[in-house]
């Protein structure tokens, strides 16, 4: 085994307050492309950005084009945890692991059985009216036609973070308590500078900060392990 994973297992079994923050490399890995990726056929079906379609004021203006992409490029069906999900709702539930942080919205973890996730970006798997706040099951803007209404003419919305919005009070001082008092702290599938990483991880003040990640840029994390983060999640 890996050296620096070995050490990471080390830490993961001596410790009961491991704290998981995790970004758009976690589902990746389970085969969910990331939606800023711009493939070649990207300039032939879509006249924005994806950050412009994926933007409040975009939605407000042209709900239609919105949920073209919503359900082309977000809505990935028939996808499955990969072993980091699985593993961290096991050591949550094995009182290990007090709470997954995310920016993914594709509801993986608790799919794979994690209780305590902390949506910094929201889900996809939630709706809600725009207008009256009324709750909606998500297949109406996941798998529906056009732009789906609530009863009282307001434009259902997927309760996910657009561009031009903030992040969530509560989900952000959630985290923060988390983060301030964890013992290790597991990063993975995100840089550690890039928002909202940074800014949250700053909190972090013990000396078992873990980055796993796939590319070799030099960072300040106190162990960093170089692999897949499924296939390191699977030897700890
Ligand atoms: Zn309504």
């Amino acid at each position: 085994m890996d050296q620096n994973i070995a050490k990471l297992k080390q830490w993961v079994q001596e410790s009961d307050n491991i704290v998981f923050f995790g970004g758009a490399g976690v589902s990746t890995e389970s085969g969910i492309p990331d939606f800023r990726s711009v493939d070649g056929l990207y300039n032939q079906k879509w006249k924005y950005p994806p950050e412009t379609i994926l933007s409040h004021s975009f939605f407000e203006r042209d709900p239609e084009e919105y949920y073209r992409f919503h359900r082309e490029k977000l809505v990935i069906d028939g996808v499955k945890p990969n072993r980091a999900h699985t593993r961290l709702a096991e050591l949550e539930e094995e009182g290990k692991l007090k709470a997954v942080i995310t920016q993914n919205i594709d509801g993986l973890h608790q799919m794979a059985g994690s209780k305590n996730v902390l949506e910094l970006h929201g889900s996809i798997l939630r709706a809600y009216c725009s207008r009256c706040r009324k709750p909606y099951d998500a297949d109406v803007i996941n798998h529906g036609q056009g732009v789906p209404r609530c009863s009282c003419g307001g434009v259902i919305r997927p309760d996910i973070v657009l561009y031009e919005e903030g992040l969530d009070d509560d989900v952000i001082m959630r985290s923060i308590h988390y983060i301030r008092q964890a013992d290790v702290l597991i990063v993975g599938g995100t840089s550690l500078r890039v928002y909202p990483a940074a800014g949250l991880i700053n909190y972090y003040r013990g000396n078992k900060l873990v980055l796993i990640t796939r590319s070799s840029t030099p960072t300040a994390a106190d162990l960093v392990v170089h692999g897949r983060i499924g296939e390191v999640f699977d030897q700890i």
